[in-house]
């Protein structure tokens, strides 16, 4: 078992901030990235992390150093920064060259919460080994696409108390929203930062398979180096859910053993905030999570969470430990992974049952490694930090690493949107939903919806205070207009158009006010469902 007992960086490194500062102007100039090309953490002996800058300047001594590596960008942060992006293992780093190299394309993210950096520097640890011609054989089977620092402003903001008790970098780090103030990781549904919107369209574009998404986690004092998730959503395609779960991370758990302990990310319910039995309980089911929203798409959203009680340094490891493992996987897996996401596409949905919300599934009991933590003090704030001890104490408890429906919809052929509701169609299109609108007037048999009941929550979220309806669907006919948009539920996204449109479901249009005005003083639900697709068409998008 690997011990924390290395410690952190308590004293000042203010020889190495020095030589630091030489160094990597010297590496950044172009000159040969092999030896001497240092990260900002590994320059300071891990007291610093990268700034926005420093990752420009490390990713172009890389691109010199290798032709294969290819530095762009995906979009723009809230205060204009372009968001890198490395693109590797295709012959131009455009996307329609991506998606035609036929290989399995994994996207590796980091710092969507700017606080919890190790990602961000594993990354870019990741990319120089491969620019040496390390994990070479990888690009037999992968497209690898690395967004280091997806949340640059946030990054920027950097204090030395913003991420309080965790072990390091001493010399603080950024913060946990984006510049507009809100949690990146809770905007994947209603797309209101430039930053999902770009990261949206990066999927849309280069369509990965594999999306990595890399945090740090100050909950629970358990025993574990990383946590890590996959998609959780009860209404997620079964060929993604049984492959990441079944098979996948238990193949990483099993590697990266005896150096690293690894398991579902979890808390003890006091510390998840809810009241429950003893368990390990993981976070949430909606797809306002990024795991979660991957896995309505169709592809495998796998969560990482480096445990911020291990020192700054060991958690970069870790991290990039799981990161390759996972990789590893993926590469000898590559096809398997592609037929899946495939199969996902294809499946037929019209009729399904699908969860609108959903309540842990708690398993039989599983022993969970419980940890304990010394305190240290901040050197420069005198402000407490706390240390992962090197021991482990095995405790049996409920398995509440899953979710079940506890309220499903039938998913119809398609949902019809009556003209001049723009912001949901304006969203869907963000989404890379497909739909068209009909040039005529046509007849239908379908459903509406009745509200029997409309409430907004007590406690503001993210600046919203969430819908939610009460009702029943039930059959209507009528005559739609013209211009009424048709969202058919046979296409790729068929799952998240379902999540984003039922009136129930707990993270869609209605959920984030989206509908609010429309929803004033009526008495059915605007958008209606049809189990049979309507054929007038024009002005498809
Ligand atoms: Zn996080």
């Amino acid at each position: 078992m690997r011990s924390s007992s290395a410690g952190p960086p308590l004293s000042p490194a203010i020889g190495l901030l020095v030589l630091a500062l030489a160094v990597l102007p010297a590496a950044a100039s172009g000159q040969p990235a092999t030896g001497g090309l240092l990260t900002r953490a590994e320059a300071t002996d891990f007291v610093e992390t990268s700034s926005y800058d420093d990752i420009l300047t490390f990713l172009a001594a890389l691109n010199s150093a290798s032709p294969e590596l290819h530095v762009g960008a995906f979009g723009y942060s809230y205060e204009g920064r372009r968001l890198p992006l490395v693109i590797w293992g295709a012959p131009t780093p455009t996307a329609e060259a991506v998606r035609a190299s036929g290989k399995t394309r994994v996207l590796v993210m980091a710092n969507i919460h700017a606080g919890e950096v190790e990602g961000k520097d594993a990354s870019l640890q990741l990319l120089r080994e491969i620019s040496r011609g390390g994990h070479a054989a990888w690009r037999d089977s992968l497209v690898l696409l690395v967004a280091p620092i997806y949340n640059a402003d946030g990054n920027e903001r950097i204090r030395l108390d913003n991420r309080p008790f965790q072990l390091g970098p001493i010399g603080g780090m950024g913060q946990r929203p984006n510049a507009q103030g809100l949690d990146l990781n809770r905007d994947y549904m209603k797309l209101e930062s430039p930053e999902a919107r770009s990261l949206v369209r990066l999927f849309a574009e280069f369509d990965p398979h594999v999306v990595i998404d890399l945090h740090a986690t100050n909950g629970t004092h358990h025993g574990y180096h990383l946590t890590y998730s996959p998609p959780l959503n009860p209404g997620t395609d079964p060929a993604i859910v049984e492959f990441a779960r079944g098979r996948w991370l238990p193949a990483v758990t099993a590697e990266l053993e005896p150096d690293w302990s690894t398991w579902h990310y979890g808390n003890l319910p006091r510390d998840e905030g809810i009241e429950a039995g003893e368990g390990w309980y993981t976070f949430s089911a909606q797809p306002r999570f990024g795991n979660n929203y991957a896995g309505l798409r169709n592809r495998f959203g796998l969560l990482s969470e480096a445990y911020a009680y291990l020192p700054f340094e060991d958690r970069i490891e870790v991290t990039r430990r799981f990161v390759e493992s996972l990789l590893d996987f993926a590469a000898a897996h590559a096809g398997e992974i592609r037929r899946r996401t495939g199969d996902a596409d294809a499946r037929d949905l019209t009729g399904i049952e699908l969860p609108v919300r959903a309540e842990y599934d708690c398993g039989p009991e599983v022993e969970i490694l419980m940890g304990e933590v010394e305190a240290l003090r901040h050197p420069y704030t005198g402000e407490t930090m706390l240390r992962r001890l090197p021991l482990q104490r095995p405790e049996s408890m409920a398995d509440c690493a899953a979710f079940r429906g506890i309220e499903t919809s039938r998913v119809p052929a398609a949902w019809l949107i009556p003209p001049g509701l723009e912001p949901a169609i304006e969203l869907l299109t963000a989404h890379g939903i497909r739909w068209h609108a009909l040039s005529e007037p046509l007849a239908m048999d379908g459903e509406a919806f009745t509200i029997r009941g409309s409430s907004r929550a007590e406690r503001e979220f993210q600046g919203h205070r969430e819908r939610t309806l009460e009702g029943h669907w039930e059959p209507a006919t009528a005559t739609l207009p013209a211009g009424t948009v048709v969202v058919p539920s046979a296409q790729p996204l068929g799952r998240l158009a379902f999540y984003l449109l039922d009136p129930r479901s707990d993270d869609g249009l209605v959920a984030w006010n989206v509908l609010d005005e429309a929803l004033e003083g009526v008495s059915s639900y605007p958008i209606l469902r049809s189990a049979a697709l309507p054929h007038a068409r024009a002005g498809s998008r």
